[in-house]
């Protein structure tokens, strides 16, 4: 997907701070955090949504999933708590149109979400 960021990113065309990465997935640090610690998990096939994913593809929310459980599990964020926010289309604040999966921890969080 020529213009989209996160390919990009993926492909090492533009930087980031990359902190997990397996051949399904990366794991960055948010350009613009929302609590102390805040990270997007991103599935390295390009898919805008969850519904767009085929039946014979949606091995990549199982793989997602899983990088997502080592990973907070290595930085200890199974011990302090933390939320998995998915936005999907522009109402739901979905700014980057491939599928990421935002790692939020650090501080209390309140619900419901604004
Ligand atoms: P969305 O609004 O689509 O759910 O989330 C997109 C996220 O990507 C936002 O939290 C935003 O801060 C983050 N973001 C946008 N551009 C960049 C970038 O160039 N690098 C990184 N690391 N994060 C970005
Ligand atoms: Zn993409």
């Amino acid at each position: 997907m020529e213009n989209c960021l996160f390919c990009k990113i993926i492909k090492n065309e533009i930087p980031a701070q990359k902190v997990y990465e397996n051949s399904t997935c990366i794991i960055i640090k948010d350009i613009d955090p929302q609590a102390p610690m805040h990270y997007l998990a991103i599935p390295k096939r390009h898919y805008e949504a969850i519904h767009q994913i085929p039946a014979e593809e949606k091995h990549i929310c199982c793989d997602l999933f899983d990088s997502i459980s080592m990973f907070l599990t290595k930085e200890g964020l199974d011990q302090k708590g933390y939320r998995l926010v998915l936005n999907s289309g522009k109402n739901a604040g979905q700014s980057v149109f491939h599928i990421h999966v935002h790692i939020l921890s650090g501080r209390e969080m309140h619900w419901p979400p604004g």
